[in-house]
């Protein structure tokens, strides 16, 4: 049985109570927390047992590893448009996309061709960039991860995530057309009944699997590129092998008129008549809704994942435009932080948190709308309630696993602060994260990972975007060559 010991740090449990311990400790046995609380009593639970690992945290902040419920492998497509081919100056940007409420035809174009290019992408290919794109997640904290839809294959991320020791519930990309108003308005362009058993094989793969690592998270990528019948086939999939949904939803300005004018419904209310709309139905983003709308989530109980960092950068207006998400969050809903994801890194769970932190009492006026320590939850304990993943992740209690962030609290950033978790919200960061545990197993240090060799990731990362950019993208390679040599 193998025993890890943490001593003298100061342990944000981010339990139900917010119980911190400044002097504390965390004993696990065979992966799993046996004791937690202040540092001289967890010793004693500790005496007598064999082979301990112990590591000193003097010094050090200790959290629950970050869950990060919705994030995308998009690094495959990093040298496609809004990637690595920028030209350094900005000077030139134009607001596109998902700027200014967003151009719902383009952007149901785009996703819908994420399809073709998911099927190109060789085995070796799609393990080594899942495996580049895991560890930006695991090195940044995140040791629970939710993919709703990648460039990618599930199986790929499946792969990696056992091989780095970190949690994935995966997904498949779905997606059965596309949406113009302002021509025939949805246009069906995958057989719905493939797109579907994809997503069941998925489910059963997973159901199978059993060694705590890989989950299914059925989603779909975004009501305008869902057809009624992936709708209704998802809910009876979801029924019946009992799982969370996660779908973006009311996400941009635009695309409560997009949806009523090709499908004739809102976008919520659509979800709710395939039967999605329950407790497990995570909504990402989730800000432009009517009245209607917000009653049938909040009578569901919905989940709702937001990633205020990342919005501002790419033109989005999802929080403070309506404040729907910080009003629902008052009326009851639970709301928590994550990172989506983008061709290149987007803010890490540390920055998500940190803009959660203040830009809701901003919003308010008031510094208790959010605290720091309710910040921390929105990134651990409640996206795993989100998963349905709380039994065994985001918080530090006996009986849960051990999956553990630390990082160190004793530079000048940190002086004579009696609140170490405000202080790294103000001026910490991702890179900050110094250990990361999953499982009782150390799996970074030092902010390096422990097992898996980060030179030859990296380098695996880069050969498999240069063979699939260039035969798959269309990327000029003299384009690509320079890209990689700065
Ligand atoms: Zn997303």
């Amino acid at each position: 049985m193998s025993t890890l010991h943490v001593t003298g740090g100061c342990v944000y449990t981010a339990d139900e109570e917010h119980r911190v311990h400044p002097d504390g400790g965390i004993l696990a046995r065979d992966g799993r927390i046996v004791a937690v609380g202040p540092s001289a009593e967890v010793a004693a639970a500790a005496q007598g047992l064999p082979e301990v690992e112990t590591i000193d945290a003097r010094g050090m902040m200790v959290m629950p590893g970050f869950v990060n419920a919705h994030w995308h492998d998009l690094a495959a497509v990093r040298f496609g448009p809004r990637g690595t081919l920028r030209p350094v100056s900005d000077r030139g940007d134009a607001a596109v996309f998902m700027a200014l409420g967003g151009d719902l035809t383009q952007i149901s174009m785009a996703f819908d061709a994420f399809t073709g290019l998911i099927d190109r992408l060789t085995w070796d290919e799609a393990l080594a960039i899942a495996r580049y794109s895991l560890l930006t997640q695991l090195r940044t904290g995140v040791t629970t991860l939710g993919d709703v839809g990648s460039v990618n294959r599930p199986q790929a991320l499946a792969t990696a995530a056992r091989q780095l020791g970190m949690r994935c519930a995966v997904s498949t990309w779905a997606a059965d057309g596309v949406c113009d108003p302002g021509g025939p308005g949805f246009k069906r362009t995958r057989d719905t009944d493939e797109v579907l058993r994809e997503a069941e094989d998925l489910l059963r793969e997973c159901a199978g699997a059993g060694d705590g690592l890989v989950r299914a998270l059925p989603s779909i990528v975004y009501g305008v590129n869902m057809s009624d019948e992936l709708a209704a086939g998802m809910g009876e999939l979801v029924r019946r092998f009992d799982v969370p949904f996660a779908t973006h939803v009311g996400a941009l300005r635009h695309e409560g008129a997009v949806t009523r004018a090709c499908f004739g419904a809102k976008p919520v209310e659509r979800f709710a008549r395939a039967g999605l709309l329950s407790s497990r139905f995570m909504a990402v983003h989730c800000a432009f809704l009517d009245d209607d709308e917000r009653r049938l989530l909040l009578d569901a109980g919905a989940h709702i994942s937001h990633s205020p960092a990342k919005y501002g950068a790419t033109g989005e207006s999802a929080l403070s435009e309506t404040r729907a998400i910080p009003e629902l969050r008052r009326a009851g809903l639970t709301v928590s932080v994550s990172t989506d994801g983008g061709p290149l890194l987007v803010p890490g769970m540390v920055e998500e948190m940190r803009f959660a932190w203040s830009a809701y009492n901003e919003m308010f006026a008031d510094p208790t709308e959010v605290r720091a320590s309710d910040a921390l939850a929105m990134g651990t304990r409640l996206p795993a309630e989100g998963l349905g993943w709380a039994d065994d992740v985001g918080s530090l209690q006996a009986g849960h696993l051990a999956d553990l962030v630390m990082v160190r609290a004793d530079d000048w950033r940190y002086l004579l602060t009696s609140r170490p978790l405000e202080a790294f919200l103000a001026m910490g960061s991702s890179a900050d994260v110094d250990t990361v545990v999953a499982g009782g197993r150390v799996l970074v240090r030092d902010g390096r990972p422990v097992h898996a060799d980060d030179a030859e990731i990296r380098a695996g990362y880069l050969d498999a975007l240069t063979s699939f950019s260039a035969r798959c993208l269309g990327a000029e390679p003299g384009a690509v060559a320079r890209a990689l040599s700065r």
